[in-house]
């Protein structure tokens, strides 16, 4: 199933991510973790892509398992900017080959050790899937803007690129306050984008990664969840159950105000997967 066939019903809907790990002796820990999210029957799940080899080439292994053992709808991501024309084109008839309907189109992060690409942006790889027809298309937005970009006017422009070479929804970075969207939204509408914008909501559970996240992301921490961290970092029980407290309140807040949409960095965690799903349970109804 297309993902934008799910957003057109415009029904609440949760989707889960998972990601393939970076050595393959985790390969089968991430497997058990990602049926056992699957089994809770998301919307859609989504599988990372490594940018740049790692366990990249599990992308499309992990998503046919998950569609055809689970039968939930899978968002395989894949990045360009550390690959060739022709290995991008080795996964796209992968997935496809795998009964694969949906793509998350990602420039990536460049990493050290590669230097071959035919790849400048995510649109020429956008471009390039939709001239193959085949697939549904998603692409990355930033609330925040992205960290590289000079100024968030410019991020829109190349965001509603995105649009134009034919990406069909977007999918939010993670952010932490619920205005910062409801902003985000109202200039993305201004610039012309038009297609669904996904919420990406990231339960934070442990404390130690945070401020590393943020640090990537572009996301900011708002002062009323660093006051959790503060208190309740130090012991994980705690932090992990004020985490998926706190997002799911984001949610609430999201459903409440027409947002259907909601997309959870659930981090191949089932545990924190199912505890969210069971707060929202009637409001996915
Ligand atoms: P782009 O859309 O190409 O944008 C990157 C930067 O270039 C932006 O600053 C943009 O404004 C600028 N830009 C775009 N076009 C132009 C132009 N023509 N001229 C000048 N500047 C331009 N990473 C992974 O490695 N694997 C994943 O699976 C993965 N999944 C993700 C999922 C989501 C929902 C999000 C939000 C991010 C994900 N990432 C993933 C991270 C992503 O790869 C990085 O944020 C990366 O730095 C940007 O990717 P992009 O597709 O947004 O790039």
């Amino acid at each position: 199933m297309k993902i934008i066939d799910l957003l057109g019903t415009r029904q609440p809907m949760l989707s889960f991510e998972v990601f393939p790990p970076k050595t393959s002796d985790k390969i089968d820990a991430v497997h058990t973790a990602a049926m056992e999210i699957a089994a809770l029957k998301p919307a859609f799940m989504s599988v990372t892509y490594g940018a740049g080899g790692g366990t990249s080439a599990y992308t499309a292994a992990l998503s046919a398992d998950i569609q055809n053992q689970s039968g939930v709808p899978v968002l395989a991501h894949l990045t360009c900017i550390n690959s060739t024309r022709d290995e991008v084109r080795a996964q796209m008839l992968a997935l496809k080959e795998k009964g694969i309907e949906n793509i998350m189109a990602l420039r990536g992060d460049r990493v050290p050790e590669h230097h071959e690409t035919d790849y400048h942006y995510a649109a020429e790889l956008v471009r390039e899937i939709a001239a193959d027809g085949s697939f549904c298309i998603g692409g990355a937005c930033y609330p925040e803007t992205h960290p590289e970009s000079d100024n968030s006017f410019d991020d829109l422009l190349h965001l509603k690129e995105k649009q134009d070479a034919g990406c069909q929804f977007f999918t939010t970075q993670m952010f932490f306050t619920n205005g910062v969207y409801y902003n985000f939204l109202y200039r993305v509408r201004e610039a012309g984008v038009t297609v669904p914008v996904v919420a990406g909501i990231m339960p934070v559970t442990a404390a130690g990664s945070i401020k590393r996240i943020c640090r990537i992301s572009g996301a900011t921490l708002p002062q009323r969840f660093c006051r959790i961290v503060d208190k309740y970092g130090y012991d994980p029980r705690k932090m992990k159950q004020a985490g998926i407290a706190y997002a799911t309140q984001q949610i609430v807040d999201l459903f409440a105000n027409g947002v259907n949409a909601v997309h959870v960095y659930s981090m191949n965690k089932p545990d924190v997967a199912a505890a969210i799903l069971k707060n929202v349970s009637e409001l996915l109804r």
